[in-house]
């Protein structure tokens, strides 16, 4: 084959990359809804069990619909291995719990999805793994809280959800010289607009189910790097513990990556003049788009990203103003989803970040006027006029 897939232009390998069709020659992607795989003979079943033939076993380890979506995505990044997973917080997990034994340390910065929290701060302490918060944005608080027992640090930028951003390549620096692996959230820097590897990321971790299917229907997540590494570290725990993506949610995923880039695009650029809107209107204090130039990161946002994506958060100054701003929409949805097609809005403090004691909230500035916002594929001037009216309605009584 003349054609070498890894040169292929974004939207090419969205569309084409890991495609593998049966002897049928069918179109679209196979959906293999099939639990386990039969051998021609015995000694075949021999030879798949002992790895001599790389042949399917059983949906738990592998399926042939779940390959082309690892493919895909992968081929995407830029990554040399792909394990899709049935959630983002699967993948989450996987991809510390596997790097980490009782007795080591673990770095993270103090602004991360809910959930991710959670496992940081509550979970990995059960099993004998400590944990220590930093503020993302601080060099010298990363330098500070290595441990010669740090085996990893975790990175989300943006972050969730007042879109703080991190310098990947200075923190794995950081972590690198300190024998720790780098596990980076790319979720809200999408694979179109933030190649973590490159910048010296060891682990990418995804949550499909936001951009990637970014049609509202499925959950999914991905775990991608190097393939010694994630075979090493991930192959064992993902067989026998069972975090494995139904086939079905790998093909609605396949097909859904398929449109990624032009979806991303046409958000990303509905977000900048929405944000631009937010910014100058008299109802908002600050406005957070790490693609303003009065976003605090700006300048690493434009040094390690291509494009700044589709979430904007923003403060209306009161929690009472927040939920007048939610209630007077009438395009955009009140949801704590991101990335879809669907515009969609949430008030963090008493929804995503609820479960945050309140002190922790205010480390990471996150005030109970703060709203964050979704953009999605509707017309630019019907979200315009929708955003526009609430935005009226926030101030007013106020
Ligand atoms: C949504 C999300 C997750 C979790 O993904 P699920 O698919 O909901 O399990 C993890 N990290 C970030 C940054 C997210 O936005």
């Amino acid at each position: 084959m003349a054609e070498n897939p890894n040169d292929w232009d974004p939207a090419t390998k969205l569309i084409r990359g890991g495609l593998s069709r049966s002897q049928f020659g069918e179109t679209a992607e196979a959906l293999y809804l099939t639990q386990s795989f039969v051998y021609d003979s015995a000694a075949d079943a021999d030879a798949r069990f002992s790895g001599e033939n790389p042949g399917y076993i059983y949906s738990r380890y592998a399926n042939p619909t779940t390959s082309m979506f690892e493919e895909r995505l992968a081929l995407l990044e830029g990554a040399e291995y792909c394990r899709a997973l049935a959630s983002g917080m699967a993948a989450v997990h996987v991809a510390l719990t596997g790097l980490l034994r009782a007795g080591d340390h673990l770095v993270a910065g103090r602004a991360l999805f809910g959930s991710c929290r959670w496992i940081c701060a509550e979970l990995l302490p059960r099993f004998g793994v400590e944990t220590t918060f930093v503020d993302a944005t601080d060099l010298d608080a990363w330098q500070a809280a290595m441990r010669p027992n740090t085996k990893a640090v975790l990175i989300e930028t943006p972050a969730n959800p007042l879109l703080e951003i991190t310098d990947i390549a200075a923190v794995a620096k950081i972590a690198h010289a300190a024998g720790a692996k780098v596990v980076v959230d790319n979720v809200f820097g999408t694979p179109i607009f933030q190649k973590p590897l490159t910048l010296g990321a060891d682990i990418v971790v995804y949550s499909a189910t936001k951009h990637i299917d970014g049609q509202g229907r499925v959950l999914g997540g991905a775990i991608l790097g190097a393939k010694d590494l994630l075979e090493e570290s991930y192959r064992d725990i993902i067989r026998h513990t069972g975090p494995a993506i139904s086939p079905f949610n790998s093909w609605v995923l396949l097909k859904g990556i398929e449109t990624l880039d032009l979806r991303v695009r046409r958000q990303t650029e509905t977000a900048a003049a929405l944000a631009d809107q937010i910014a100058d209107h008299p109802a908002s204090g600050r406005t957070l788009y790490p693609g303003r130039a009065d976003h605090p990161q700006a300048a690493i946002a434009r040094a390690q990203m291509t494009g700044f994506s589709n979430l904007i958060a923003f403060d209306l100054g009161t929690r009472e103003a927040a939920w007048r701003f939610l209630d007077a929409l009438e395009i955009v949805d009140i949801s704590n989803n991101l990335g879809d097609a669907k515009s969609m809005a949430t008030h963090p403090s008493t929804t995503t970040h609820r479960a945050m004691p309140e002190d922790k909230r205010l480390e990471i500035g996150l005030t109970d006027g703060y709203v964050r916002m979704s953009v999605g594929l509707e017309g630019a001037g019907d979200l315009a006029r929708d955003v526009g009216r609430a935005l009226d309605a926030a101030r007013a009584n106020s």
